[in-house]
């Protein structure tokens, strides 16, 4: 089984720390500097049964400058081009501005997107539920997953539904 899966989501939600976690330091190709490139390919993870490309979505981040035409449809045509969204969100933070741009955007897909909440370390789990309520009534997720990316809970359970997904 193989598939292509992008994370979008704010800044500082946790989405290198997630990839760092799934890739391996050794293969992670990670960056800050601003991409240039339509696709980033940031790592593939490969077990016995499966292999799953994780890639960057240039564009999809709100810009702190105005954002071209061109760069809007790069990344919506990569939203429309990989098997699996997950779209991270912060346990801490409410729903915001930031994420109002993104899912203005995955509401255009036809792709399965997956709402992972991570920084559950953070967090009492009674402030999930009202958290999972507001956000589903932004967009229809195909499924709820909390995880630490920082401490590793769920992780292998996401990782498990996505190549049920494949
Ligand atoms: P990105 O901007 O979405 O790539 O976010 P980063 O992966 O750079 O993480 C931003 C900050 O959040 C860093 O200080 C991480 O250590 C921290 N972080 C990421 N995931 C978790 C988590 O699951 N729990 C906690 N407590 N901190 C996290
Ligand atoms: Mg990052």
């Amino acid at each position: 089984k193989s598939g292509f899966v992008t994370i979008v989501g704010r800044p500082n939600v946790g989405k290198s720390t997630f990839m760092n976690r799934v890739i391996g330091e050794k293969i992670a190709i990670m960056s800050d500097k601003p991409q240039t490139t339509r696709n980033k390919i940031q790592g593939v993870m490969t077990d016995k049964e499966s292999q799953i490309v994780f890639i960057d979505t240039p564009g999809i981040h709100k810009p702190k400058h105005k954002l071209g035409d061109y760069m809007v449809n790069v990344a919506e045509n990569t939203l429309n081009e990989v098997d699996a969204i997950l779209f991270m969100i912060n346990a801490e933070e409410g729903y915001g501005r930031g994420d109002q741009f993104i899912i203005d955007r995955l509401q255009r897909v036809n792709q399965p997107v997956y709402l992972i909440i991570n920084k559950i370390d953070r967090v009492h789990p009674d402030q999930l539920l009202p958290l999972i309520e507001q956000y589903k009534e932004k967009l229809d997720f195909e499924e709820i997953i909390p995880i630490s990316a920082l401490e590793g809970n769920n992780v292998n359970h996401l990782l498990d539904v996505l190549k049920g997904h494949l």
